[in-house]
C-alpha cells in the first residue's frame, strides 16, 4: 500500500503529479507521501491494540523533523540510536516517555543527554555499557529504566549487513548470558533493569524468526521472574518487511496475528520499533535522464541522482523499482517486481554520475524505452534513502518534499555550493 500511482500515464504522489514538483524544484528530489506514513503507523497501532503496545518509529530510517512532527502528533514514540536523533525527536515535540535508545556505542555525553531528557528505556547492549550508565546515573541522581538487548540467535535470512540478532554480530548480549547480567545488575538501585529488548535486523520477509525469538525470550522472562526479577516490558525491535515489491512482505496484521497471542496474559508491555515498514514506500526519488549510451553489450542510462542520494543498491544489493514518470498506457500497469513480462521493454543499467563502479541503481533492468530528459521514479526510497545521503563528489544533497493531498511543501532545501563549504571556513 502506498500513494504513488499512475493516472492516465502520469505518476502522482497522492493528488500531485510528480512532474510538477520536478519542474519547480529540479532533480534529483525526494518526494514523500504523508498519508503513506500515517496509514502504516495507524495499521501497526491498530494491529496490536489487543495488548498494551507502544510503537516507536525508528528515526534512523528517515529522520526529517517535519516527518517526526506529524508522526509524534499521531501518537508515535521513537527509537533513537544517537544524541542527534534524540535532539531531532525532542525538537519535533516527541514525548520523552515514548523514546527508547539503542546502539552499541553510546558516549557519556549522549547518556547524560538522554538521562536529562527522561527517556523511557536505555536499550543496553553490553555489560560495560550498563556499568557506565549506572555510574553516570548515580552522578546525575537519576534512576533510568533499562532494557537488556539480548541476542536470541535467530537469523531473519536477510543481507549480512542487516542481520543483527545472531551470534557474532556486535549487537546485544548472548541470550545465555542474559541471566548472569540480571544476577549481577538486577538489584542495582542506580537503574531499573526491568525489560528485555531484541532486534533481529532489517528487511526480514517472514514472521517465523520473530516467533522463534519471542519464544526464546519468553522462556528467559519466566526464568528471571522465578528469581523475583521484575520484567515489565518486551521490546521486539523493528525489521518488519517493507513493501519494496508489491505485497511481498507480511502486513502489520500478519505479524500481529502471530505475535499478539504469544504475549496475551503475560503482563508484558510491548514495544515495536518499525522503521522501513513505515518509511520505505512513503517516498520516491525522482531523477532525470542525462545520457543514454552503450558499452559492450550493455545499455546504460545515466541519471542525475547518484549513490550519494541513495546508497542501498550497492550497499545492500537492494532492489528498487524504477519506472518513467510518464508512460504509454500499456506500461502503466504496475507490479513493482524485477521480472516484468510486458512487450517493448528494454534492458538497461541505471547508473549515476559518481566516479565509482558501485554507483548504480539497477542492473539489467527492463524498463520502457527512454531518452535524454525523461524523468524516472526510483520507488521505495523512503527508508535509508535520504537518511544515508552524503556530499560525496561535492554534490549537494537533494531537497525533500512532503506531499499532503493536493498540496506539497519543501521540508528540506536543496544544498547549495555554498552549503558544501559552510563549515570549512
Ligand atoms: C534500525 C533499527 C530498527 C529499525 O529497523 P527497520 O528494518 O527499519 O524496521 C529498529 N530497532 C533498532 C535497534 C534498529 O537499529
Amino acid at each position: 500500500m502506498d500513494y504513488f500511482n499512475y493516472k492516465q500515464g502520469k505518476l502522482f504522489a497522492e493528488r500531485v503529479p510528480v512532474e510538477t514538483i520536478a519542474e519547480q524544484l529540479g532533480t534529483p528530489v525526494y518526494i514523500y507521501s504523508k498519508a503513506t506514513f500515517l496509514e502504516h503507523l495507524r495499521k501497526i497501532q491498530h494491529a496490536y491494540k489487543a495488548i498494551d503496545t507502544m510503537v516507536c518509529y525508528s528515526i534512523k530510517a528517515c529522520s526529517n523533523i517535519n516527518i517526526l512532527k506529524f508522526m509524534a502528533k499521531a501518537g508515535s514514540g521513537f527509537d533513537i540510536v544517537s544524541g542527534g536523533e534524540l535532539y531531532r525527536a525532542i525538537q519535533a515535540g516527541a514525548d520523552p516517555a515514548k523514546i527508547v535508545y539503542a546502539g552499541v556505542g553510546k558516549t557519556d555525553k549522549e547518556i547524560i543527554e538522554a538521562l536529562d531528557a527522561g527517556i523511557a528505556y536505555f536499550n543496553v547492549e553490553s555489560e560495560a555499557e550498563l556499568e557506565n550508565i549506572i555510574r553516570t546515573s548515580k552522578q546525575k541522581g537519576k534512576t533510568p529504566k533499562v532494557a537488556l538487548r539480548v541476542n536470541p540467535d535467530v537469523d531473519p535470512k536477510t543481507h549480512t549487513y542487516t542481520t543483527t540478532g545472531v551470534k557474532e554480530t556486535k549487537f546485544g548480549i548472548d541470550i545465555e548470558r542474559a541471566e548472569k547480567v540480571f544476577d549481577q545488575f538486577g538489584e542495582n538501585p542506580a537503574v531499573k533493569l526491568c525489560a528485555i529488548d531484541m532486534h533481529l535486523g532489517s528487511a526480514g520477509h517472514t514472521v517465523g524468526p520473530y516467533v522463534e525469538a519471542i519464544n526464546k525470550i519468553l522462556a528467559l522472562v519466566d526464568k528471571l521472574r522465578k528469581k523475583d526479577f521484575t520484567i515489565e516490558t518486551l521490546d521486539i525491535g523493528g525489521g518488519y518487511g517493507a513493501d519494496y515489491t508489491t505485497a511481498q512482505s507480511p502486513s502489520a496484521d500478519d505479524y500481529a496475528k502471530a505475535i499478539v497471542p504469544m504475549l496475551k496474559g503475560k503482563k508484558l508491555k510491548l514495544i515495536l520499533e518499525p522503521g522501513a515498514s513505515i518509511a520505505a514506500n512513503a517516498s520516491i526519488l525522482l531523477t532525470r535522464v542525462l545520457y543514454c549510451k552503450t558499452g559492450g553489450r550493455k545499455n546504460f542510462v545515466i541519471v542525475d541522482a547518484g549513490m550519494n542520494d541513495l546508497i542501498r543498491p550497492p550497499l545492500y544489493n537492494a532492489f528498487h523499482f524504477i519506472w518513467p514518470t510518464t508512460v504509454e498506457k500499456r506500461f502503466s500497469y504496475l507490479k513493482r517486481t524485477e521480472k516484468l513480462d510486458i512487450k517493448g521493454l528494454e534492458f538497461v543499467d541505471v547508473v549515476g554520475p559518481i566516479c565509482e563502479g558501485a554507483d548504480f541503481f539497477a542492473k539489467d533492468r527492463a524498463i520502457p524505452p527512454i531518452k535524454r530528459g525523461d524523468l524516472l521514479s526510483i520507488f521505495t526510497a523512503g527508508a535509508y534513502g535520504f537518511a544515508m545521503a552524503s556530499n560525496y563528489n561535492a554534490r549537494g544533497r537533494a531537497p525533500e518534499v512532503l506531499v499532503d493531498g493536493d498540496k506539497f511543501e519543501i521540508i528540506r532545501k536543496r544544498e547549495s555550493y555554498e552549503n558544501l563549504i559552510d563549515l570549512e571556513k
